[in-house]
């Protein structure tokens, strides 16, 4: 199969089994899934698993991708924060969708090559920072969305919350539950959507 009819397919694969956007479903194939596949993986790209990226780090299952990214339900203008990097392939779909991004890593490892595949696809809209993705990254805030793609044990960082504009939403995987946070002048609003797994939110960086 041709690689566009192959990314065609794993798009449309995907968008039976999470409801997408179309704007969603045509980053899904768009964004070629194969850069971010460890070499010797290459036979795995289009499936739906998460699979290890080294660093003892995991791309995050298209599904996972593709059920976060719609729980953020983006917009275009919007700016996007996004704790954990990893290979860039969340990044890399919500840059089709919104105007910018902004994506933290711990790992510096993993932010290199990370950035390595945003040159090679041309997105100009991430903006990657290698440090503790906890302190959110206030230069820029506050975000319209903040996507955390890495589970966390107890409560969400308090600075995440506090960088997310009034209106916001920020979807966490927290103690194993999805849960997505829509701030409104006054407090929050917080629903519990379902369980899945993630790797864990780890504080400080890593070292090399
Ligand atoms: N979004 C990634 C999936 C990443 S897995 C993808 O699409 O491939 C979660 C990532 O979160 C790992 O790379 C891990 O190193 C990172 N991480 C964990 N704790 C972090 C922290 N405090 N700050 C920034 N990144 C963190």
């Amino acid at each position: 199969m041709a690689q566009n009819q192959a990314l065609t397919a794993f798009a449309q694969k995907i968008a039976e089994k999470t409801p997408l956007s179309r704007e969603a479903q045509n980053a899904f194939e768009t964004i070629d899934r194969s850069l971010f596949i460890p070499s010797g993986l290459e036979r795995l790209t289009y499936s739906l698993d998460a699979l290890p990226i080294g660093a003892g780090q995991w791309i995050s299952s298209p599904l996972t991708v593709a059920k976060m990214t719609s729980l953020l339900r983006v917009e275009s203008a919007d700016s996007v924060l996004e704790i954990g990097c990893g290979s860039g392939y969340q990044a890399a779909i919500l840059s089709k969708l919104v105007r910018r991004v902004f994506t933290v890593e711990r790992i510096e490892r993993l932010l290199r090559e990370a950035r390595t595949r945003f040159k090679a696809l041309d997105l100009h809209n991430i903006n990657t920072r290698f440090g503790d993705g906890s302190d959110g990254w206030p230069q820029y805030a506050p975000f319209d969305r903040v996507l955390i793609s890495c589970s966390i044990g107890g409560e969400v960082p308090k600075g995440l919350l506090d960088q997310l504009a009034i209106g916001g939403i920020l979807v966490a995987p927290v103690g194993g539950v999805i849960r997505r946070f829509t701030k409104r002048s006054l407090g929050f609003r917080e629903e519990d959507i379902e369980e899945r797994a993630f790797v864990p939110l780890l504080s400080g960086t890593a070292p090399n």
